[in-house]
């Protein structure tokens, strides 16, 4: 019950003034909050396609971390084509014999750098976002990963399930 009050807290106060915040700038850049690694992942994070639950969660570290931190957070990763999993996994005899989709296919992925960050950092927003269930019927499934993926660096990772 104390976490569903924490998400409504979120959801009804934080996030809203985030987003009242991210309207006033402009929209091409969260002022002072949030980063991208390009022009490509910035229209991606304003894109109707993408799962409104990640972009929240995204919106919400990146606020944490602009206020606690005094960093702005950098997405590096939103939309991944099929076409561009099987690059990211072109060395991987496992992917080869059985390839599997990857959130980041169906908009409800988004990827932050952990570059700039200390391990105590990232440990805290790793941590708050896995207060949100990823899903109720996989409890060891997890909304938030610090992890990397074929021959890419370590970045934190952030995904949503399908019903969310
Ligand atoms: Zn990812």
């Amino acid at each position: 019950m104390r976490l569903k009050r924490l998400w409504n807290y979120l959801t009804k106060i934080l996030i809203p003034a985030c987003k009242l915040e991210y309207q006033e700038n402009g929209g091409s850049k969260m002022h002072g909050l949030v980063d991208f690694k390009t022009n490509r992942q910035m229209n991606e994070f304003q894109d109707d396609k993408l799962n409104e639950k990640v972009k929240n969660i995204a919106v919400l570290l990146a606020f944490y971390s602009w206020n606690f931190f005094n960093k702005r957070l950098i997405i590096t990763d939103i939309l991944r084509t099929h076409q561009e999993q099987n690059h990211v996994y072109r060395d991987s005899a496992k992917y080869k014999k059985k390839p599997w989709r990857s959130v980041h296919e169906f908009w409800r992925g988004v990827d932050i750098r952990s570059h700039g960050l200390t391990d105590k950092e990232i440990k805290i927003l790793v941590t708050i976002a896995n207060t949100i269930e990823y899903d109720k019927n996989r409890p060891n499934k997890k909304t938030c990963l610090y992890h990397s993926v074929g021959k890419g660096g370590k970045h934190i990772h952030l995904q949503v399930f399908i019903s969310s």
